[in-house]
């Protein structure tokens, strides 16, 4: 049996995961290529990270697709994908770690104006801002998982007032929760910041839109992490335009790389990340992969499988 890696790597990402699954994976055959197979050779399982098109299709004896990121939705849209083996998505403490920081260097930035500062000292322009405190903050945290989960427990252990949204009832010390569609417009209302770490599904994509924006505090700011296609992004640029929102922090865009001729690169009120609020790093990322092939070598429970009729 080997196992498929997937991906649509660069030298330098193969570079950092290749040892680092050989590392994790002692006596487990990777395979780069299915061209590598050896006669009477099957694969049993994949790792996929952005793969190329129909690497997962094909593989009679596929039993498991690991998944390297987080999110999943571009594996559930593709329909070479095969549907009925089981998918499983990254899930790193590390990560999440990773995320946290960002979210707090992102409403910490915002609430201190330094994004304001950043423009002023382009236009070389001295002026002290008002200055605002943590606890009179209050940042929304959509989705309340993996991830989210980390930001708020960050946020509020650095004093900012922090509501989080989910789908189900959710508890999580020190934030204050709420579920379900019929408190979003409350969840929204009431925040100074909206991080979105939500999960692209039928029911949050495009949930950034004109009506959304309009029901935001006036002068409010976005903190999208999650992915690009949860905004659109004509009706955010309308919403920055009339002063409805006062930025936007965007880490992803419904095309990435973000094309070059996009507003959004010089637009004075949108700071822009390169999709890099939590990289998955091989290190970790390894040995968590490891721990799913051990359990199914072995016949035991796969961890973080993916609920294909939720979408998450
Ligand atoms: P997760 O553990 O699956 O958590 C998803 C959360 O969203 C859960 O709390 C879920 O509610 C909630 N949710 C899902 N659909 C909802 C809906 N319709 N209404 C309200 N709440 C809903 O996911 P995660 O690991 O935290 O990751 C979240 C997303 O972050 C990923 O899907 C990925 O797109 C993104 N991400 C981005 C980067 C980056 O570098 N920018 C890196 C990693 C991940 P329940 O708890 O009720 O199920």
């Amino acid at each position: 049996m080997a196992i498929l890696l997937a991906t649509n790597f660069d030298d330098a990402e193969l570079a950092a995961w290749w040892p680092a699954l050989q590392r994790a994976l002692p006596g487990e055959r990777l395979l780069r290529d299915r061209s590598e197979l050896d006669a009477g050779e099957t694969i049993d399982i994949a790792l996929a990270a952005n793969p190329p098109r129909a690497a997962l299709a094909d593989l009679p004896a596929l039993r498991l697709i690991q998944s390297l990121w987080a999110g999943v939705d571009k594996l559930l849209a593709d329909p070479s994908v095969p549907s009925d083996v089981p998918l499983a998505r990254m899930v790193d403490p590390a990560m999440n770690e990773a995320m946290a920081e960002t979210a707090l260097w992102a409403v910490l930035s915002l609430q201190r104006a330094y994004f304001a500062y950043a423009r002023q000292q382009r236009e070389v322009d001295w002026r002290q801002l008002p200055q605002r405190r943590a606890d009179e903050t209050t940042v929304a945290v959509l989705g309340l998982g993996q991830m989210g989960r980390t930001c708020a427990l960050r946020l509020v252990r650095n004093g900012y007032r922090v509501n989080g949204w989910s789908r189900s009832e959710a508890r999580v010390p020190g934030i204050e929760t709420f579920a379900g569609e019929a408190s979003f417009e409350r969840v929204l209302a009431d925040a100074d910041v909206v991080v979105n770490l939500l999960p692209l599904t039928e029911a949050t994509r495009g949930l950034f839109n004109a009506q959304t924006f309009a029901k935001m505090r006036a002068g409010a700011a976005l903190v999208n992490l999650a992915r690009g296609a949860h905004v659109i992004e004509a009706d955010l640029l309308d919403a920055l335009a009339t002063g409805r929102l006062a930025h936007a922090v965007l880490d992803v865009f419904a095309s990435e790389p973000l094309p070059a001729t996009h507003p959004f690169w010089l637009h004075p009120r949108i700071t822009v990340l390169p999709h890099v609020a939590a990289l998955t790093d091989p290190r970790s990322a390894a040995v968590i992969v490891a721990r799913n092939v051990i359990a199914l070598r072995e016949g035991r429970a796969l961890e973080n499988l993916v609920d294909r009729s939720r979408g998450y």
